[in-house]
């Protein structure tokens, strides 16, 4: 459980982190959900549980990630250490599996047979029907039909995994029509599936029980960094798409008020061309998908649509506890660019070796920044939230050019 901070409770009995959050749902969810939180307390504290999830995370996942001190890329950017929190060196490359190992277990304790989640680029539809098909659970992923052509080797990856796909023909044929008949398939049978939310959003229990799940992250780094620098960073960066891997590192720190805490929001071709999803930057408040958040919207409450190069952060809404850590400014909302994260992706990849996700290097851009303006005594930790071997064929088509690589 995570203490108050500035007297907000994170969040309350409701679900509410101040005004955002709570639940916005017909009432036959509010039942279904009411026994997901109730199966979750109690679960939450259970030894057998808390064993079985640590056994998980060490033994598959391969927790403990390092953190790496990138001091060939501190060195070229100039100004404050920069080091990373691997989450890339998780099993399936991303923090995803972290919080896709709880709800499948919960879901497993629960009674529940089938595990269902809509995808957009197929990360979270992955790293779920790894845990599912671990667990031995079934698992369905919807998806639109344009995402399935779009992203055919994560669709068969997901196939081999024994999961089930299924497509989704109405509307534009992408995420939100997927998210609609994957609720409609849950409603139809509540008893025998879970609905794993991908991110810290969506009704309450969901972004405290995802948010519990990636707390991991933080927890360890915080350890990690403090055994090897005697100290805790003066700075952490993470990216934010729905906000889960930002909040998994955040939690640890936030009540060490010296640790300044940065939230990159995807800035897409700029603010000033309008397409971009920096919701906390300049969405106002609402309700999307059962919960109320910082959003992205026009003047009839409809989100807009948003875009970012990395699909993962390409959405117009965000965690409901990230909105309160803005208003009450404990967490900087920041930005990046397209442009600049597919240039840090190359940075990054030549400096150390290591190729991020396209939404990880929002952070790592980020973090060259603010590195530039302080000096070696400082340090920033970045949450390398996944690895780039997905994006590599996208960004050699569209940027390989710019960058030497000619194919
Ligand atoms: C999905 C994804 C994200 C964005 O999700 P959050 O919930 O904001 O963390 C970021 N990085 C990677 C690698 C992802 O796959």
């Amino acid at each position: 459980m995570t203490a108050k901070i500035n007297g907000f409770e994170m969040p309350d009995r409701g679900g509410c982190f101040g005004e955002y959050g709570g639940r916005y749902v017909p009432e036959q969810l509010e039942k279904i959900l009411d026994e997901i939180l109730i199966a979750y307390e109690k679960i939450r504290d259970d030894d057998d549980f808390k064993k079985e999830l640590q056994f998980l995370y060490k033994n598959y996942a391969g927790r403990p990630s390092p953190i790496f001190y990138a001091k060939n890329l501190s060195r070229k950017t100039g100004g404050a250490r920069i080091y990373l929190k691997r989450e890339d060196l998780n099993h399936t490359g991303a923090h995803k599996i972290n919080h896709c190992l709880g709800e499948v277990l919960l879901a497993k304790k629960m009674g529940k047979t089938k595990v269902i989640a809509e995808t957009g680029a197929g990360s979270h539809g992955v790293a779920l029907a790894t845990a599912a098909t671990l667990l031995g659970l079934e698992c369905d992923i919807y998806m639109g039909e344009i995402d399935i052509a779009k992203a055919q080797p994560t669709v068969i990856r997901m196939k081999i995994l024994g999961a089930n796909i299924v497509p989704v023909h109405d509307g534009g044929k992408t995420l939100k029509e997927a998210v609609d008949a994957a609720l409609d398939a849950y409603f139809a049978d509540p008893v025998s599936q879970f609905y794993a939310i991908g991110s810290v959003v969506g009704p309450h229990p969901f972004p405290m029980m995802v948010r519990d799940f990636q707390q991991i992250v933080g927890i360890e780094a915080r350890e990690q960094f403090q055994a090897e620098t005697g100290l805790l960073p003066d700075y952490l960066v993470a990216c934010v798409g729905g906000g889960s891997n930002a909040i998994g590192l955040f939690t640890a720190f936030l009540e060490d008020h010296d640790v300044q805490l940065y939230g990159v929001e995807p800035a897409g071709f700029g603010p000033e061309v309008g397409q971009h999803a920096m919701t906390l930057t300049m969405g106002t408040p609402g309700v999307l998908h059962g919960f109320k958040s910082y959003l992205l919207q026009n003047d009839r409450g409809e989100p807009s649509s948003v875009h970012s190069v990395a699909s993962g952060l390409d959405y117009p809404g965000v965690g409901p506890q990230h909105s309160l850590l803005k208003d009450i400014g404990r967490v900087n909302y920041a930005s990046a660019t397209d442009q600049e994260a597919v240039d840090a992706f190359f940075e990054l990849s030549k400096a150390e070796g290591i190729v991020p996700a396209l939404e990880s290097a929002h952070a790592v851009a980020y973090a060259m920044k603010l590195a530039r303006g302080l000096d070696q005594t400082k340090t920033i930790l970045v949450n390398l939230s996944g690895r780039g071997d997905k994006d590599i064929d996208f960004v050699v088509e569209h940027y390989g050019k710019d960058h030497g690589i000619v194919l």
